[in-house]
């Protein structure tokens, strides 16, 4: 799959687009005003893998928050996300944000897109405008009946003009839809008719049951035509489930950057000798928390000894349970036999070893 070779965004020190690594982002869900717990939020969330974090500001004294973060780690980057008051983009700016969000359409006459354009321009700061199906102005709405790809464009365009009427073109572009297909049709037709790089995900999309698969299905969609230049994976969930849900979506996808580990188990069956399901669980919760390894290693956790490391062939490293026991295995190659009570602890050293990212 060749990428589109969109406009390069700098968010801080993150690329958008130009082919850049597809950066993951997500938002924080504390109160804004709460500077230290949205701060202490922010940092979860970075060191989980989130590239850039998205804050509400809902009013003046929540821009606070941004210098607050940016004074204790200016190489995080922070978006604003801002609805309708002008005034509160131009008091992010001061405050040192490195991307704002905001539709410019929305925020009254042009003396005040053009002074947000200005202040973002004298800054490097660009912007991201965000279309959803379900806020499309009434007019565009009336004219095409429903949120169609078209109608959901012709919103961005107006905005996109807006913005460039006033010297400014550091623009990102979201076009979204809490329907997967419609999602993946919008982002389609702005990537058809633009250059602007795209920011993906299904809005609104659920807890994480049915939250993953339709962000898997619109991202997997679209990356595979070249298009999407950053993600957000929205879920009702804690934040960090996010970041980690779009890590496993763009790693499953072969993404450049987004590399590792990629765990392969057999759906169980009755030969099964292990508590397989457990093991599974323990180990992934295990290796997300330990990032063990950027190396693209394939490892297969499979229930039986008698298929298990023929069905894994292709992994590089797996075990494969027996009685009372596992077999580790090398490239089919059974190398080790492990206590069926040290399985995962002796599976993630062994990983260390010999594919960690300190070796
Ligand atoms: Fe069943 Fe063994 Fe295949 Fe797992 S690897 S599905 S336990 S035969």
């Amino acid at each position: 799959m060749e990428r589109k070779n969109t406009k390069l965004v700098k968010v801080g020190n993150v690329n958008i687009g130009g082919r850049s690594r597809i950066s993951i982002q997500s938002m924080t869900n504390t109160d804004s005003l709460d500077k230290e717990a949205t701060f202490s939020q922010v940092l979860r969330l970075h060191s989980a893998g989130c590239d850039i974090v998205r804050i509400a500001i809902p009013t003046i004294e929540a821009a606070d928050t941004i210098a607050y973060i940016k004074e204790r780690r200016p190489d995080v980057p922070i978006v604003a996300d801002i609805h309708f008051d002008y005034k509160i983009a131009l008091r992010s700016v001061e405050c040192g944000v490195d991307k704002i969000r905001i539709n410019p359409g929305n925020i009254g006459d042009e003396s005040r897109v053009a002074a947000v354009a200005r202040a973002c321009s004298l800054n490097n700061i660009p912007i991201r405008i965000g279309v959803n199906g379900g806020s499309l102005e009434k007019h565009i709405l009336a004219k095409y009946g429903a949120p169609t790809p078209e109608a959901l464009y012709e919103s961005a365009l107006g905005h996109i003009r807006l913005l460039n009427k006033y010297n400014f073109d550091d623009i990102v572009i979201s076009v979204k839809s809490s329907v997967v297909p419609n999602a993946i049709e919008a982002c389609k037709y702005v990537s058809e008719h633009c250059n602007y790089p795209l920011h993906i995900g299904v809005t609104e999309a659920g807890s994480s049951r049915m939250g993953i698969i339709k962000n898997a299905e619109a991202i997997a969609t679209l990356v595979h035509l070249g298009i999407g230049d950053t993600v957000r994976i929205s879920l009702t969930e804690d934040p960090e489930a996010e970041v980690y849900a779009a890590k496993d979506i763009l790693r499953s996808l072969g993404c450049d950057g987004h590399k590792g580990m990629d765990i392969v188990s057999c759906p169980t069956c009755g030969r099964t000798k292990i508590d397989l399901v457990s093991l599974v669980k323990e180990f992934e919760d295990a290796a997300k928390v330990e990032k063990l390894t950027d190396i693209p290693i394939k490892v297969a956790l499979m229930g039986c000894v008698v298929n298990g490391p023929g069905e894994a062939r292709e992994a590089d490293v797996g075990i494969a349970g027996g009685r009372g026991e596992a077999l580790l295995f090398k490239k089919g190659q059974i190398i080790h036999k492990i206590d069926e009570n040290n399985i995962v602890a002796f599976l993630i050293n062994y990983i260390k070893n010999e594919y960690g990212n300190n070796k």
